[in-house]
């Protein structure tokens, strides 16, 4: 951390209530990419979750009345922060989360765009006037804040997945607290040092950190000052967190894992389709929701396909993310590589074939070689779990209908891509395909003026776009009656 130009960026501590806090004891950040020391962060738990809730709470009647012109100048300032910290916020992130360096200011700009987008689009908070059943009634709707706001985050994207919902939430009018992942607290302290430096006031923007997730997420799921709950992370934890929900039948919104489908059609771009896979699947080095989990090529471009993946995944520079030209960085833990080889065994222990990669690397315990397995079927185990890894299985077949029924085999339903120049077929795969977002010829589909979300077991709820604002409001009917008098 010795390269940061502001070195104050770099906070080891929770903040609630605009300051500050320590605890007796701390835990340790490190560097996944060498095993090294970042940070020692104080250890916070459900005391100082209590504290930030109170907060959020006390500052909610005094940011909700604020005009949206007056948050969004607030917003502005806190998004015109990231971007002139862009270079400092990306090597924290890269520093305890590995993705590389271009990645991971990649992923500041990424996070701040909603920062900015929401600061806009929470001026146009509009109602609706409906005509009445009698003359003398008028029925107005008005939408109104849903009040303190509470959000748990996972590793894979330390500063996006805080701020796509952070910003939708603050622009809305509501107060936050979030709880980010243990392995990666310093993106979100610094993302909270620049909420303070732009004016965001005490208790609107709250960030716990603590190795007590459990504890915490039961006063952050259960506290009956909190109005809303939104958690971004796996599919078993979302449904554990989603019944603590219910003991206040909280509003919630759901981020889940996914399985996506890579789909090539025979009549596909093959050079744009690589171009897409390799995006959409060894960024973050596999880690991502949306991240291609199946790749499904039709048998007359498979050999073609096939062949240019190859070269295009030989080309990886696996290394540090801080060093220059590389394009994979480690894995999140050993424990992560240890369960993506067991599936990459059983795999090929059920009849696939390896092509690349297929074990550790050298640059150390937490590496995995970018991997593809080719002859992998439907019915072998790698096709139903979510990877969470650099590795390609490919699954060929022959018709639309027969790809159609293998895509929306699984209980996820995040993010699809397919390839294909035909415009009938467009339209009927992209109605067929059960998944809440579509790459049609696309590999990287997520931005702030979109809706991203899932359906099946994948979630519910959208961040970004005038929908996302949407999970952050309640829509209040007012009849008014007597008007003939
Ligand atoms: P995870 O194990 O579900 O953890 C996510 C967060 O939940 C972490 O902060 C974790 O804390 C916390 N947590 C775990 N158990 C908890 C409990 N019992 N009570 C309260 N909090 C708890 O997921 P992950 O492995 O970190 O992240 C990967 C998953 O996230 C994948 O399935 C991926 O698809 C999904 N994801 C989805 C999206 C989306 O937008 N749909 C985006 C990114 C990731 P600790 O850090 O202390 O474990």
């Amino acid at each position: 951390m010795q390269q940061l130009q502001d070195k104050h960026l770099l906070k080891p501590f929770s903040y609630i209530n605009g300051s500050w806090h320590s605890s007796e004891s701390s835990f340790l950040v490190t560097n996944p990419a060498t095993g090294e020391e970042v940070a020692k962060v104080s250890d916070a738990g459900v005391a100082e979750t209590e504290l930030a809730v109170k907060a959020a709470k006390d500052a909610l009647k005094s940011w909700s009345s604020k005009s949206a012109n007056e948050r969004a100048t607030l917003m502005r300032n806190w998004f015109n922060l990231m971007m002139e910290h862009q270079d400092d916020l990306g090597r924290i992130l890269t520093v305890e989360q590995g993705k590389p360096l271009a990645e991971a200011k990649g992923e500041i700009a990424y996070g701040a765009a909603f920062i900015e987008w929401f600061a806009e689009e929470g001026k146009r908070v509009y109602g609706d006037t409906i005509p009445g059943p009698s003359g003398d009634k008028r029925i107005v709707v008005i939408k109104q804040p849903v009040g303190v706001v509470a959000s748990i985050t996972p590793w894979n994207f330390p500063n996006a997945m805080i701020a796509r919902k952070a910003a939708a939430a603050l622009a809305a009018g509501c107060t936050f607290v979030v709880r980010p992942a243990t392995q990666t607290p310093l993106s979100a302290l610094a993302m909270a040092e620049l909420a303070e430096r732009a004016g965001i006031p005490a208790g609107v923007f709250n960030v716990v950190v603590g190795m007590d997730a459990r504890g915490i997420g039961k006063v952050l799921t259960q506290h009956p000052d909190i109005a809303k709950f939104t958690f971004t992370g796996s599919t078993p934890v979302g449904k554990l967190l989603i019944e603590q929900c219910a003991t206040t039948v909280k509003k919630v919104s759901m981020e889940l894992g996914g399985n996506a489908p890579f789909i090539v059609f025979d009549d596909a771009d093959i050079d744009a389709a690589v171009q897409g896979a390799m995006a959409s699947k060894y960024r973050n080095a596999g880690q991502t929701c949306v991240c291609t989990n199946r790749i499904f090529v039709q048998q007359g471009v498979l050999a073609e396909f096939t062949e240019k993946f190859s070269q295009a995944v030989a080309a990886l520079q696996i290394g540090n993310g801080l060093d220059a030209g590389v394009s994979i960085g480690p894995m999140i833990s050993s424990s992560a590589v240890a369960d993506v080889d067991k599936l990459v065994t059983a795999t090929i222990k059920a009849g696939a074939t390896l092509v690349a990669g297929g074990s550790g690397h050298s640059q150390g315990e937490n590496y995995y070689q970018p991997t593809i397995l080719t002859n992998v079927t439907t019915d072998m185990p790698i096709a139903s779990n979510e990877i969470f890894g650099p590795v390609s299985p490919i699954i060929a077949f022959s018709d639309e209908s027969e790809v159609l029924a293998m895509a929306n085999d699984t209980e996820y339903g995040l993010a699809a891509y397919f390839y294909t120049r035909d415009i009938g077929r467009v339209w009927r795969v992209a109605e067929g395909l059960e998944f809440g977002m579509v790459g049609i010829n696309e590999g990287i589909i997520s931005n702030a003026a979109a809706p991203f979300g899932g359906v099946k077991q994948s979630g519910n709820g959208r961040e970004g776009s005038k929908y996302g604002l949407d999970d952050y409001m309640e829509i209040k009917y007012l009849c008014m009656g007597g008007l003939d008098k």
